[in-house]
Formats: structure tokens, sequence, C-alpha cells
């Protein structure tokens, strides 16, 4: 390995949470590199998401002086929920103010914004890390060639399924959920995003949106028999009057689903992780796109600050902590059957709708 293969910083995943750390990082101080397995043109690259940016999400890219691009947005844009609880038959309405994107197009800016000084690797599978002595040595492939470099520090921004938290803090474990989403050919432009809830099907929710020329039916199951419960839930929905257009894709993936704070992991021995694979996402309405971004943010701080230690980030991300804890105690809330006919029969909220 030549010197040119030794960082300071190596970063495993560029999505959200990495661009950001990207963007915020000072490149001077440290010889960064950045290895993601899709392409940096976006070709070929689904994200599989709900596309849905929330208020705390634009926020965080007001706080980063950022402003979205046009072609970040994709009709139409909404302005309110239709919680329907399936089971119980009820159905009411909420205003929101989340943005509709394409989530691809949403990544491939944000990665645009990373400091160009910061040397980025793309259509790279990591494979495997090892620590030997005071360096990781990661091993990735490209177009079925091995490479190898070493770095200092490790950044794990490598999503829900990251092979950073799984090689080096396996203990702590985290909930997850299996999402499958349908993409439908449709014509119908619904002012409403739909959140779904039958106690039968799943114990979290799922969604119906619309973007451009496709409607897309999702949901987050637990990770048994989720095929089964995705079937069950277009049955019913076909049932209750619903038609679906031509199955243009199917997506599968799995989402990190914190029931405790104690889930989070932020890293150690060199090792920070940021976004979901530290488990930053909302177990209530699976948004994570804000938590990635700040926890970037708050990482790039660390390294800024040089006051490297896990210690100084977990105070960072202090408010953070305190945010989720408030949506584990909503997602109790929400999803207990009972307390959910209560806080919906009460039209605590609701807004009427005109048929
Ligand atoms: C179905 C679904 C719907 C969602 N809807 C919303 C929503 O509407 N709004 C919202 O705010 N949030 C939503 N979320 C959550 C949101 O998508 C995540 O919280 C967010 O993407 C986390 O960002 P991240 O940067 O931490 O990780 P990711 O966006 O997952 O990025 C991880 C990156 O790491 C790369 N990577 C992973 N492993 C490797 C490897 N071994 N080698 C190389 N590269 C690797 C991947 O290619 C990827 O680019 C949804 C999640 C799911 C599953």
């Amino acid at each position: 390995m030549s010197r040119e293969d030794i960082y300071d910083i190596i970063v495993i995943g560029m999505g959200p949470a990495s661009s950001i750390f990207l963007k915020e990082l000072d490149g001077s101080k440290y010889k960064t590199i950045c290895i993601d397995k899709k392409s940096l043109s976006g070709e070929g690259f689904i994200k599989p998401c709900g596309g849905l940016l929330a208020p705390d999400a634009q926020k965080k890219l007001a706080e980063l002086n950022l402003s979205l691009p046009l072609n970040v947005l994709v009709d139409p844009q909404i302005f309110s929920v239709k919680a329907r609880d399936m089971g119980m038959d009820i159905e009411r309405f909420y205003q929101r103010f989340y943005m509709n994107m394409d989530r691809s197009q949403f990544d491939l800016w944000l990665m645009s914004k990373a400091n160009p000084e910061i040397r980025q690797i793309e259509k790279a599978v990591v494979t495997n890390i090892d620590k030997i002595d005071d360096y990781y040595n990661v091993s990735y492939i490209i177009d079925n060639k091995e490479f190898n470099i070493k770095g200092k520090y490790l950044i794990g921004g490598d999503g829900s399924k990251s092979l950073v938290r799984k090689k080096f803090f396996k203990n702590v474990t985290i909930r997850q959920y299996v999402c499958i989403q349908e993409w439908y050919q449709s014509d119908k432009k619904s002012p409403s995003y739909m959140t779904i809830f039958d106690k039968d099907i799943t114990d979290s929710y799922g969604w119906l949106n619309y973007k451009g020329v496709h409607e897309i039916l999702g949901a987050a199951f637990p990770k048994t028999d989720s095929k089964v419960r995705f079937e069950k839930l277009k049955t019913k929905m076909i049932k209750d009057g619903h038609i679906f257009g031509e199955l243009t894709d199917r997506e599968v993936c799995q989402v990190s689903c914190p029931s405790s704070v104690k889930e989070l992991c932020y890293g150690g021995n060199g090792i920070f992780l940021i976004g979901e694979a530290a488990g930053f996402v909302s177990p209530s309405s699976l948004e994570g796109l804000s938590y990635a971004m700040d926890s970037g943010h708050l990482l790039a701080k660390v390294f800024n600050n040089d006051n490297l230690s896990v210690k100084y980030y977990s105070k960072l991300l202090k408010p953070l902590r305190r945010k989720l804890f408030i949506k584990i105690l909503k997602n109790k809330m929400l999803y207990t059957p009972i307390i959910r006919k209560w806080i919906m029969l009460s039209n605590i909220s609701t807004i009427k709708i005109k048929k």
C-alpha cells in the first residue's frame, strides 16, 4: 500500500448524512476519502423512500444556507395527510407541510455540495474492514477488482444495513422493519398523502403517495411474513375500492426503527456513526432525513473543533436524542390502537376536506 492510500478519514456511504458531513468538514485539515456503491451521476441509483421532506429537514437546509433546486421537487405538492385506520374504519385529514421530492435527485444534489477537495469513489462496494494497529483497513470492490486503503478514523454513513455498525458494534442491536413499496402507473393527483394503519397487517404503518405519473403503495412490516403482509394490505385496499394501475417497480429494503434511545450507537475507538447507521430514524413516521443531515453536521463540528471523542459527539447529539425520545413516546401512543382511535375520534387538529 502506497502512502497515497493512507487517509485521516474514510467515510463509508454517501447518503444525506455523509454528504452534509463532507460539505461541512474543513477539507484542508484532514485527508479524506468517501466510498459509495452508487454512481455519482445517479445512473441506476434508487433509494427506496417516501421522498417527503419534513419541516425539520427543511429547517436544517435553511440553517445550512441551502435552497432546494426545482428539479428535486415532483408533482403534486401536498398539504394534507389522510390518516386511515383500516381495522376501525376511521379516516381523518390533518394539515402537513411536507415537500414531495424525487429522492434520487435530492441525494445527487446533496452529494454535489460536498467539499470538492474530498476524494469520492463511486460504484465501489465496501466488503471488509479490519483494525490493524492504529488504522482501519478498508477493502472495496469495483468491477470485480479489489482495492485496499487505510484510515485513522472511520465514518459509518452506510445506512440501515451498516457494515461498520455490524462489524464493530454488533452488540448494540436496533429494531428493524422491512419496507416494501410498489410503483404503479397513475394519472391521479391526490392532494393528500395517505397513511394506513391496520393492526392485523403491521404494528408500523403503510402509505400511499403520488410522484409524477406514479402512485406508490408502501409499508413497513415486522421481518416475518413481510411479503404476505404486503399482499394482504394491497388486497384490503382493492376491497376498499382502490384501483391500482400497471405495476412498474417493486422495492424492498430495511429501515431502522428504534424502540429506545439505548438502541442508538455513535461509535468508539476512532469510529463515528451518522444518520441511519447510528439509528436516527423516527419510529412514528420513518422520517430520517433531518436526523441524517443533523448528525452529519454535528460530526463535522467534532472534527473541525479537533475534539475527536465519541463523548463530545454524544454531547452534541443531545438535542437529536431528545427529539427522538419524544418520537418514540409518540410512536408508543400512535401505534396503540385504542389510543389512536381516541386521538382520531377526538378530531383534535383535523381539517375538513371538500369532497
Ligand atoms: C421505505 C422508506 C421510506 C422513507 N421515507 C422517508 C421520507 O419520506 N422522509 C424522510 O425524511 N425519511 C424517509 N426515510 C428514511 C430515510 O430514507 C433515511 O433515514 C435516510 O436515507 C438516512 O440517510 P443516511 O445518509 O444515514 O443513509 P442512506 O441514505 O441509506 O445512505 C447510505 C449510503 O451508503 C451506501 N452504502 C451502504 N453500504 C455500502 C457499502 N457496503 N459499500 C459502499 N456504499 C455503501 C449506500 O449506497 C447509500 O448511498 C424512509 C426510509 C425508508 C426505508
